[in-house]
């Protein structure tokens, strides 16, 4: 079974929205097994988008829209689809009470132009939207069929999960499709590529290597008649993966950079206390986001480049000797007692005197006080200034969880 995309809207090709819905799609349809062949942006224009469905319709078992079901005149998906079917659009009666119903509980009236989202055609079934005012069509007709999906991100995912994912899942029942992601931090993509060169060739599974935010993933897709017969395909592969990158693997599937060291900490029953020179507050922020993190993090200290790093550390001003705050391994220790926590983390900047033109401007330090030891690693991140601070903070959290593991620290502190 194959697939076509046909992201709709103006916007997209103004660069003013990144047209994430595609991406989400693609990435949903390999899992599944469904071949996407053709992945198309049109504007909201009668004419083009009526041909791009058109073709899309001709050459592709499923057709798959994303936006233009809005209410307002520029929002066209549906009477373009209406067009390539030659069929006319109905206002259907439950659909307009439910749309009105839902207007009237938020306490508005129900604008005219929304009435359109209450249509269907003979071909088409609704596809009920919780998330929102727009529901999706979905046409079946002569071996086609195309699902007609709203464009703002979290509808179209929830909208996916709950209806197309597992309608197209049921129109494919011969294919199990299991997949494996393992996540490396600290070689390089290149580097995994030529290590790991031979799996490459392999056709099921197929092995795709992504670079992400934390690191470079590894992705195994395979296919088979049944779950057990996919899995007996990646379980090679996998164990292959590990005995020649292990060393690099962090995670897998979900994890986390934020889940791998919270993880690490509440299984051994631990807290943490945090300094931050350079990332501002960053790491405790990212922390927070998981509601696990708040009974773990004890405290954290954000320390800007005046003399705060001198409070931490009991030291005086004319005493220049001193620690200071590059000294990561004394604020991880300090910052744990002054906060009364298990485990101290601290990540001081040591900025070069290059500019940001003429190359990498931040080196970070980063020390985590364990027990009786303090491990630290130094992190060079070879990147524009704003996202260094990102980099900085998942290879903090990253050489928590492997310092709490280990007993050591161990990722490399070079990124590519
Ligand atoms: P629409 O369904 O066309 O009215 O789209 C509603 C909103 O969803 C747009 O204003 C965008 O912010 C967002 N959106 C639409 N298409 C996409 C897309 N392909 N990727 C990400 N966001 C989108
Ligand atoms: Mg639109």
């Amino acid at each position: 079974m194959n697939a076509e995309i046909i992201a709709v809207g103006t916007e997209l090709l103004m660069g003013e929205t990144v047209d994430t819905n595609s991406s989400y799609l693609a990435d949903e349809l390999a899992k599944i097994g469904v071949e996407l062949q053709w992945a198309t942006k049109v504007g909201d224009h009668p004419g083009r988008l009526e041909e791009a469905i058109e073709r899309a319709w001709r050459r592709s078992d499923i057709t798959i829209t994303t936006g233009g079901l809005g209410p307002t005149s520029d929002d066209l998906t549906r009477e373009s689809i209406a067009a390539v079917m030659g069929e006319e659009m109905e206002v259907q009666k439950d659909l307009l009470a439910h749309l009105t119903s839902q207007f009237e509980s938020r306490g508005v009236k129900m604008p005219a132009t929304n009435i359109k989202q209450a249509t269907l055609i003979p071909s088409a079934e609704v596809i009920p939207n919780p998330m929102g005012t727009a529901p999706g069509w979905w046409v079946e007709k002569d071996g086609h069929a195309i699902a007609a999906m709203p464009g703002p991100p979290r509808e179209i995912t929830h909208m996916w999960d709950n209806q197309v994912g597992p309608r197209l899942r049921s129109l494919n029942p011969e294919i199990a499709i299991v997949t494996r992601t393992l996540k490396t931090f600290g070689i390089t993509e290149g580097g995994l590529d030529e290590m790991l060169s031979p799996l490459f060739q392999s056709e099921n599974p197929n092995l795709g290597i992504y670079s992400k935010q934390d690191g470079i993933h590894l992705r195994a897709i395979a296919s088979a008649s049944t779950e057990t017969e996919a899995q007996a395909l990646i379980e090679p592969m996998e164990r292959e993966i590990r005995r020649v990158a292990g060393h690099a693997i962090w995670g897998e599937d979900d994890d986390t950079p934020v889940s791998a060291a919270l993880d690490a900490l509440s299984g051994r029953d631990l807290t943490l206390a945090v300094a931050e020179g350079f990332t501002g507050g960053l790491l405790s922020s990212t922390l927070l986001e998981s509601s696990s993190a708040s009974s773990i993090l004890a405290g954290s200290i954000v320390i800007t480049g005046g003399d705060s790093d001198r409070l931490i550390l009991d030291t005086s001003l004319d005493n220049p000797d001193s620690p200071r705050p590059y000294d990561a391994s004394n604020l991880a220790l300090a910052v744990r007692d002054k906060i009364g926590a298990d485990v101290g983390l601290a990540m001081t900047p040591l900025v070069s005197e290059e500019t940001e033109d003429s190359g990498p401007v931040g080196t970070t330090h980063i020390a985590i006080a364990s027990g009786g030891e303090v491990f630290v690693r130094s992190g060079h991140y070879p990147t524009r200034r704003l996202r260094i601070r990102a980099r900085a903070v998942t290879h903090a959290l990253l050489e928590l969880a492997k310092c709490l593991e280990t007993g050591a620290g161990g990722h490399e502190s070079r990124w590519g």
